[in-house]
């Protein structure tokens, strides 16, 4: 006759293991990922890549920049307007 088995699942890995205690240490052994954002003035976050040239889309300048630029397509057309004035004006 069939027998009931549990096995434990590792959360982070999907690993399964024969006891529960093993199935702990192995969610415990993964290691924390860290994540950089660029946060604008205004609480604005955007995630910095670090497979991107710094200049580039998804690089760190270019998501600094982005950070600080609004999502309302009308308040951004107004800061990049300004941003060129700034510019002309050197
Ligand atoms: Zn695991």
């Amino acid at each position: 006759m069939a027998r009931i088995k549990v096995w434990y699942r590792c959360p982070t890995c999907q690993k399964q293991h024969n006891k529960e205690s093993d199935a702990i240490a192995c969610r415990n052994n993964h290691p924390i990922l860290a994540e950089s954002w660029a946060v604008g003035k205004d609480g604005k976050a955007v995630r910095i890549s670090d497979h991107c040239a710094p200049n580039g889309l998804g690089g760190i300048n270019w998501a600094l920049r982005e950070a600080d630029l609004s999502d309302n397509i009308k308040i951004r057309t107004r800061q990049l307007e300004e941003e060129t004035d700034e510019r002309n004006e050197r």
